[in-house]
């Protein structure tokens, strides 16, 4: 069978069911790795996930007393304290990353798998696990994670504090996420929803941007039989709509390291925190693992992924010949990488809705955080939105 690299689009011709590892030629990506991947097993861990991560809401994810007078927080808890103090954005991003999407992922990651393993073939099946994939981005439940890591130190500061049965579900359960993910055989999955059709030798084709699915050129418009995505043979104005969402980027990036992140109240008296106010803060709690985590996920990733992508675009407006593999690669670790931002939106929902003790002590967020999460989530979008094989494109056009 005939698949393209959705990397750089070269044309590979695989066995019908591709054993070990193979990698793109021309770029280096993993068109398939079979090792240590299996359907069952991924079943097996997605349907753990989704019912460790149901019971994470119901059950108390953090403890705290303060003058024998006991408080519980839940996975909710942080996404109703912020849109109780107005900063709905926030809020929404919060509950959509953090517990909505990662329960929907596992929810179609179970539903898509054990058709399969049922031999069920549904007409839904390929556009649900076209979600199931398009949601690995979205879904957060590894990041929350370390959210809830820095957030639990942010607390255990001011206050006892002991992880209740819910914080334990959702440790396990954003743990599993993790396996779950590296077991899964994507490949594996799309072929058994659809085989790929025999092309003919000669004519061009094109692979569809979410499955892979290579099909004549003829096809282009047409919905893809496997996934149901309308097929492109590139993604549509993928220059100005990267450039675009980059530009509102680093526009915001200036706000998001300029206005506070939270702000404690303290008997009346403001003190503002800003992402270098909080890294500051871990550096004198001697923290310093997680003080490097904050810095590199909050600081250099953002800066990193917008530079890259500036660099990116003006290598395909130029026609740059030369680095293709580097420029592809990097391409490849900002779309990996710009998730893990989220740690430090994720951190003021674990602390927040601990720290509200009236007049004594309160934390709000500030509008720094909504800036922040605005920066990461349109350098994900403007990651997603690029297409690399567009520099292939450029430097072949160049070479004529
Ligand atoms: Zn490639
Ligand atoms: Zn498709």
């Amino acid at each position: 069978m005939t698949v393209a690299c959705p990397d750089c689009g070269t044309a590979e011709e695989l066995p019908q069911s591709p054993h070990g590892l193979i990698l793109c030629r021309s770029c280096g990506n993993v068109l398939e790795r079979t090792a240590g991947r299996s359907l069952d097993a991924a079943l097996a861990f997605a349907a753990s996930t989704f019912i460790l991560l149901a019971a994470a809401n119901f059950l108390p994810l953090l403890s705290v007393s303060m003058a024998g007078a006991p408080r519980d927080s839940v996975l909710f808890s942080g996404t109703a304290t912020l849109w109780r103090q107005g900063w709905v954005l926030l809020a929404i991003g919060i509950a959509a990353c953090g517990i909505v999407l990662p329960l929907l992922r596992f929810a179609l990651l179970t539903a898509t798998l054990g058709a399969i393993r049922l031999g069920q073939r549904p007409a839904w099946l390929g556009p649900a696990f076209a979600w199931a994939v398009a949601l690995e981005l979205w879904a957060m439940p590894d990041v929350l994670l370390i959210g809830f890591a820095i957030g639990y130190t942010r607390v255990i500061a001011f206050l006892p504090t002991e992880i209740g049965a819910g914080g334990w579900c959702f440790i396990i359960a954003a743990l599993l996420s993790m396996v779950a993910g590296a077991v899964l055989d994507r490949q594996r999955v799309w072929r058994a929803i659809g085989a790929a059709p025999v092309l003919p030798a000669t004519g061009a084709f094109l692979s569809c941007t979410v499955c892979g699915l290579a099909l004549p050129l003829a096809q282009e418009r047409a919905r893809c039989p496997r996934c149901r995505t309308r097929l492109a043979a590139r993604k549509p104005d993928a220059l100005t709509r990267t450039a675009a969402l980059a530009i509102a980027g680093y526009i915001l990036y200036v706000p998001a390291n300029l206005y506070p992140m939270t702000i404690l109240l303290r008997l009346g008296d403001p003190q503002s925190h800003t992402i270098l106010d909080g890294i500051d803060e871990l550096i004198d709690a001697r923290l310093w693992p997680l003080a490097i985590v904050v810095f590199t996920t909050s600081i250099s990733i953002p800066l990193l992924k917008l530079v890259g992508l500036t660099w990116l675009l003006f290598s395909v407006r130029h026609a740059a010949p030369g680095s293709l593999v580097i420029r592809t690669k990097l391409h490849r670790f900002i779309d990996a990488i710009g998730r893990w931002s989220m740690i430090d939106v994720f951190t003021i929902s674990i602390f927040a809705p601990l720290m509200q003790f009236g007049q004594l002590a309160t934390v709000q967020a500030g509008a720094g955080a909504v800036a922040f999460l605005a920066v990461v989530v349109l350098t994900m979008f403007a990651s997603r939105a690029f297409e690399p094989r567009l520099m292939w494109d450029a430097a072949a056009e160049a070479k004529g």
